[in-house]
């Protein structure tokens, strides 16, 4: 068998060609959707992904705002440009990117940011009501890993759903929202007992661990949907996805890639989250 491969790359485009759409139609409205962007220090990584950030919402047609403060910023000053942000009519959605400096406590800056802004989904609030079945934002990669199991048409209602990674980023979120749709989830984490044997159980496999190629071909079950979550860097530069993908794809129904599977949804469903918010605040 080989696996049909849920092209992440495509739906996101397709996703923010929309999205661009809405936003034209709100901006026609006076209400043109507006995301803030804050970014303390130079960790390289966090430059790349708020770039990126800065830039789809650019595409899609959103006002954005970019705020770099240097890594000696006080914990108190950061604390008011949030506060700041949460009072101006014009930003809709708050994003503070992780980690912060070690000085920083990441969750007093998180819990500053209004929930009604939060479009990260990181807020305690926010995680509340996705616990009890209400969310006001999900959280950006879940949220994308539930709009590809829609893509592939998979039923999630009474299916065997294995969550591998427990993060409260991606792996709690994503079995709270798998829940909601009817599934019957797992959640593992690095202490479980035969990870091997959940896998074969699961008709949706969702790895986010990073670890790379961790789950191979002999623990999916025959046609599952293989959803990858992970991204590692490998010694020789490339990335890779926390499934050995070669393997996989020979057993599983339906199959994420690294790249180009879960990652351009991420970027997609924070836009998506922005118009959210703006479509609650009129
Ligand atoms: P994290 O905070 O480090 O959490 C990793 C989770 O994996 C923990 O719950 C940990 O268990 C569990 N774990 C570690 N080793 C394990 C093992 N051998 N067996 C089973 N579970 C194990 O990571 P994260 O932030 O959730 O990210 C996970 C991966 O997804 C990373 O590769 C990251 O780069 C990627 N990611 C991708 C996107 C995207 O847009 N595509 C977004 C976010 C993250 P314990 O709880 O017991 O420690």
């Amino acid at each position: 068998m080989t696996a049909q491969i849920l092209d992440g790359a495509q739906l996101a485009k397709d996703m923010r060609a929309a999205i661009a759409q809405q936003a034209a139609a709100l901006t026609a409205r006076g209400h043109k959707p507006g995301l803030a962007v804050v970014l303390v220090g130079e960790d390289p990584a966090s430059q790349v992904y708020v770039r990126n950030k800065v830039a789809a919402c650019e595409q899609a047609g959103f006002h954005s705002e970019m705020h770099r403060l240097p890594a000696s910023t006080r914990e108190a000053d950061l604390l008011e440009l949030v506060r700041t942000l949460n009072d101006k009519p014009d930003v809709h959605g708050i994003l503070v990117q992780l980690p912060l400096p070690a000085h920083m406590d990441s969750h007093r800056v998180i819990e500053t940011i209004s929930p009604e802004k939060d479009v990260d989904g990181f807020h305690i609030s926010n995680a509340g009501l996705l616990m009890t079945g209400t969310p006001l934002f999900r959280p950006c990669t879940p949220y994308g890993v539930m709009k590809l199991l829609e893509k592939s048409g998979v039923p999630l209602r009474g299916a065997e759903a294995v969550v591998i990674g427990a993060s409260n980023i991606v792996g709690k979120p994503q079995a709270m929202l798998l829940l909601q749709a009817g599934a019957t989830v797992t959640l593992c984490n690095s202490k479980t007992r035969d990870l091997a044997a959940h896998c074969r159980r699961a008709d949706i496999l969702v790895v986010a661990v990073g670890r790379p190629r961790m789950i191979t071909g002999d623990m999916i079950k025959p046609g599952a949907v293989i959803i990858d979550v992970g991204i590692n860097r490998l010694p020789d530069g490339k990335l890779c996805g926390d499934v050995d993908f070669d393997s996989a794809k020979e057993v599983a129904g339906f199959i994420t890639p690294v790249p180009g599977g879960v990652g351009p949804m991420t970027i997609t469903m924070l836009l998506q989250n922005t118009l959210e918010a703006v479509e609650r605040s009129i």
